[in-house]
């Protein structure tokens, strides 16, 4: 089972999130059918979004990633909550490209680099937080850690792995996000540095059975590493037929109308899990009634 935890290192140097996503992602992947390429920007989208959904305080906030840099995946949406909840989708799940020469998924081809990353966050104020920087690399992780410098002024080390199986199912998923707290000294900064220049691979960390808990130990064993929290975490999708009514509600009354002149039926589906949902009949007329009463 994925799941999730929050660590700091005992001499108070920096704080720590960390998960295993492999369900989570390969969730996402059947749910939208994506290639490999695509369910690797997307898993690694979908495994920052547990981690930083879970730095916010409470259960109602809610966190939103939109990625777009005009490659040909289009934009890469994720939303979290703070309790290990995410769901998300990309543009365009069939895009792709051959690999990158060093053996790796071009994500950062599929992204592309004119564009931006915005992060919103909605924790119940009048009007959400939005930060925005530009994309420096598309391959995601450098991309968010670029945010937090330049939008929340934190020094952040971010790290985002998935591993795609020859039947193109998610092998492995997983990536921690280490920010530095306020009073690290000099010497903590370069080993913590060498510690993250030493890793290679971060998809690799999580191809095994070890516990989260242990894999965070072990590539930071030049830290005493203490866990605070841990959590379950899970591609969960909060849709329903209220919901896609409400949105429906929206669209505006001599559209609506027009729409059910034509086929006396609508059909939505969900962008985050390809639910279908058929309104037709009874239910037709009473969103009409509504509109029209309004
Ligand atoms: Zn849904």
């Amino acid at each position: 089972m994925d799941y999730m935890i929050r660590a700091i290192d005992k001499k108070n140097t920096f704080r720590m999130f960390m998960v295993r996503s492999t369900e989570t992602v390969e969730k996402a992947r059947k749910y939208h059918n994506t290639t490999p390429t695509a369910s690797a920007a997307l898993g690694r989208t979908l495994t920052a979004g547990l981690m930083m959904g879970y730095m916010m305080k409470n259960q109602n906030d809610r966190l939103t990633i939109n990625i777009n840099g005009g490659g040909p995946i289009g934009a890469i949406l994720a939303v979290s909550d703070n309790s290990g909840h995410v769901k998300g989708y990309v543009d365009n799940p069939n895009v792709d490209l051959p690999l990158k020469q060093d053996g790796k998924l071009n994500v950062g081809g599929a992204v592309g680099l004119n564009g931006k990353i915005s992060v919103m966050m909605d924790v119940g104020l009048k009007e959400p937080y939005v930060g925005s920087t530009d994309i420096v690399t598309g391959e995601i992780a450098e991309d968010i850690a670029m945010y937090y410098l330049q939008s929340e002024q934190q020094n952040s080390a971010v790290a985002l792995g998935v591993l795609v199986d020859k039947d193109l199912s998610i092998k492995s998923a997983g990536g921690f996000i280490v920010q530095e707290l306020p009073f690290i000294e000099e010497e903590d900064i370069k080993r913590l540095e060498d510690t993250l220049n030493r890793l290679k691979s971060v998809s690799g960390c999580f191809n095994n059975d070890k516990d989260v808990e242990e894999i965070a130990k072990d590539l930071f064993s030049d830290f005493q590493i203490e866990i605070t929290d841990k959590i379950p975490v899970e591609f969960l999708c909060d849709c329903s037929e209220e919901r896609m009514e409400a949105a429906l509600m929206t669209i505006g009354r001599d559209d609506l109308k027009q729409l059910i002149e034509e086929d006396e039926k609508i059909e939505t589906v969900c962008h985050f899990c390809n639910k279908k949902y058929l309104f037709q009949g009874k239910k037709l007329k009473n969103i009409l009634n509504y509109i029209e009463n309004d």
